[in-house]
This record gives C-alpha cells, sequence and structure tokens, in this order.
C-alpha cells in the first residue's frame, strides 16, 4: 500500500481524508502536534476505519525532529500538508506566529524529504482570490494583495513552491484552494472542532443551535448580491477530502510533471441568509439569528470556477447544501452528548 504522510491528519479537513485515503486504498500516516485538535480523533478515526492508523506527534516546526521523521519514515509516496494555522482574525493579532509556523513546518518538510520523487499536495486557500474581479473565478485570475497575514502565507508558500519546482525538484506538487469547508463525516465521528469562538458561519450556527451561542449575527444584508448577504462556495468537507485523493491518483501519471493548481469547491454561490434557511430546512431546527453590520475584511462575493477540477482531476463536489447542515448538526449533537 502506497504510504502518504498526512500532516495535520487530525484536524478537521485531515481528519477526514485520512478516512477517504484508506477507502482509496493508501496508507496515511498522521503528524501532528495537536495544537489545534484533540488526540481522541485518533480513536474516532479507528473506528470509521477499522484499524489504528500510524501517529507521530510532533511539531513540524522542530527541523530536527522532522528530520528524524523522514529517516524514519522513509517509504513514503506523498505528502498532504494540512498542518497550519489558519484564524483570519488571530493571524492579524500575530503575525509572527502565524509566518513562523506556517512557513517552518512547510519549509522543513520540504527539506526533509527533498532529493525523494514525492508527490505534494499542499492546502491553499480562496482566500489568494480576495474580491475576484470576475465570477465565478477561476485558477488563473490574479491573485490580490492578502488581506491578512494568515492570506499571505497561503500566496507565499504558493511561490514558494513554484521557485522550488522551477529549480528542478524532484517533487510533483498540487495545490488546492479550498473555498469554504462545512459539514463532517456522515458516521458524526468526525467533524470541526473549532476553539473558542467559531470564526466560521457553520460552526456557530450549530453552536447557536445547541445553545451555546444565542444568537447568529449575519455580517450585512446590504451587499450587492441578490439577498444583501456575503456568498460563498460551501462544500462538504467529505468532497474536499476526495479532492486530495484525485490530486494523488493525478500525480502518480507519468505525464502530470511539475507544479499546478486547483479551485477545490462546488462552483456555486450561496449567500449567509441561505444557508440559514438550509440549515432550518434540513434540521428542523429553528435558529435565531439577526442581521448586523458588515464585518471589517469579509469580501462581498466568491466563489469557485470548478472547471479545471472537473476536466483535469476528476473531480467534482457531489453533496450538497442540507447535507452539509444536517451533517454539521448531527456532528455538533454528537460532541454535545459525548464531548471529546
Ligand atoms: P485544523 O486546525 O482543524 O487542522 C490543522 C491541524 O494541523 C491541527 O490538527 C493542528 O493541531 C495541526 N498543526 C498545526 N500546526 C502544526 C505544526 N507545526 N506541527 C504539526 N501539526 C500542526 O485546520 P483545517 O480546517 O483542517 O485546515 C487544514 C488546512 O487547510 C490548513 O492549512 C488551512 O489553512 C487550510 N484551509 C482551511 C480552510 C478552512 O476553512 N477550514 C480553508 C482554506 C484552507
Amino acid at each position: 500500500m502506497k504510504k502518504i504522510l498526512v500532516t495535520g491528519g487530525l484536524g478537521f479537513i485531515g481528519s477526514h481524508t485520512v478516512v477517504e485515503l484508506v477507502q482509496a486504498g493508501y496508507e496515511p500516516v498522521i503528524i501532528d502536534d495537536l495544537s489545534n485538535s484533540h488526540v481522541s480523533i485518533l480513536d474516532q478515526l479507528t473506528a470509521i476505519i477499522g484499524y489504528k492508523p500510524v501517529f507521530h506527534q510532533l511539531d513540524l516546526c522542530d527541523e530536527a525532529a522532522v528530520q528524524n521523521l523522514a529517516a524514519t519514515e522513509t517509504d513514503i509516496e506523498g505528502i498532504i500538508h494540512f498542518a497550519a494555522f489558519k484564524a483570519v482574525g488571530e493571524s492579524v493579532q500575530f503575525p509572527l506566529k502565524y509566518y513562523r509556523n506556517n512557513f517552518y513546518s512547510l519549509i522543513n518538510l520540504l527539506n526533509a524529504y527533498a532529493g525523494k520523487p514525492v508527490n505534494f499536495v499542499f492546502s491553499s486557500s480562496c482566500t489568494v482570490y480576495g474580491q475576484p474581479d470576475q465570477l465565478p473565478v477561476t485558477e488563473d485570475a490574479p491573485v490580490k494583495p492578502a488581506q491578512s497575514p494568515y492570506g499571505n502565507t497561503k500566496q507565499i508558500a504558493e511561490e514558494m513552491l513554484q521557485d522550488m519546482m522551477a529549480s528542478g525538484s524532484k517533487y510533483k506538487v498540487i495545490s488546492l484552494r479550498y473555498f469554504n469547508p462545512v459539514g463532517a463525516h456522515e458516521s458524526a465521528l468526525i467533524g470541526e472542532l473549532p476553539i473558542g469562538v467559531p470564526q466560521n458561519l457553520v460552526p456557530f450556527i450549530t453552536q447557536t443551535a445547541i445553545g451555546k451561542r444565542e444568537k447568529v449575527t449575519v455580517f450585512g444584508n446590504d451587499y450587492n448580491t441578490p439577498d444583501g448577504s456575503c456568498v460563498r462556495d460551501y462544500i462538504h468537507v467529505v468532497d474536499l477530502a476526495k479532492a486530495h485523493v484525485a490530486a494523488l491518483r493525478l500525480m502518480e501519471q507519468d505525464s502530470f510533471t511539475g507544479y499546478d493548481v486547483f479551485n477545490i469547491g462546488t462552483g456555486k454561490g450561496t449567500s449567509v441568509l441561505e444557508i440559514i434557511t438550509a440549515f432550518e430546512r434540513a434540521t428542523g431546527v429553528k435558529l435565531n439569528y439577526v442581521i448586523g453590520p458588515r464585518r471589517d475584511g469579509d469580501v462581498e462575493q466568491v466563489w469557485g470556477d470548478v472547471t479545471k477540477s472537473e476536466q483535469v482531476l476528476q473531480w467534482r463536489a457531489e453533496l450538497g447544501v442540507d447535507t452539509m447542515m444536517s451533517s454539521a448538526w448531527a456532528w455538533e449533537q454528537a460532541i454535545a452528548k459525548k464531548p471529546l
């Protein structure tokens, strides 16, 4: 079985990807420092995949530890690099924390496996587009000045990877630009675990519905969108996880060389108010929400053109908004009943 290193494999997207890798016949090796995840996710994964995956607890910023890992885990065919800090607001407050973690971990990892023909998938983000001039946004749209240190780490990391490939590296690299991952695995054993007050809409909705938060605030209903609220391309995390398998499969082909980048979304925009309606429809739960003022830094609307992903990656999102909402709600209820 092909061994794939999954950094950040106990996190939200990483844990779902571990499941999809196993289903596709790969052997995941999980790396995580538990800075934003819970070790019990390992038991939850065991319950889903039927065996305990290999797990190394280490901080990828620790260069010696990463070198040691590469000396131990030698027969690695692919790396999926999720490990990073991701809270936009926190990155504005503590920029160096973000630049340090997101760059040191990437550089240490790339150095440790350099010289080997490893297929590398990088977690990028649609934040690189800012507010695009044209919608849906295609991969060749101009990258806009980053709105936050977090967004900047994704832009610079993409450039670093391209520079590395131009220098004749043995890696093959794909950057996946995720749109807005939501939802949870159908088992309700894994899902998003926001630490503190959620920054994203869907965990805020589910935490409000369960009674942890008083109300959801819709930040602005006076945008130039059909219902006035912001529009995003929400994608089910299981669909997103499957895109990583598709990226590995593509790089395994001899015809693929070098570096490429793909949008990973549904290709459809959904407004904040539509998400709230979908949540109420899919779960039967009435949500307490209010309209508030616009929030600094929010782009008005963004959704992705996924033609390239469909044609080249041979991947497309399948799960709709109602499944996103019902699975997120099942997960919230599961952790309320049995906290991790
Ligand atoms: P997450 O925080 O749930 O998972 C990241 C995992 O990496 C965590 O388990 C954390 O403990 C681990 N980690 C962080 N720094 C580490 C280090 N130095 N060494 C070892 N482990 C470390 O985040 P996620 O939502 O699963 O996101 C995964 C990736 O996708 C990130 O790179 C993120 O920037 C990117 N991304 C996420 C979103 C989103 O909305 N969730 C959108 C676009 C891109």
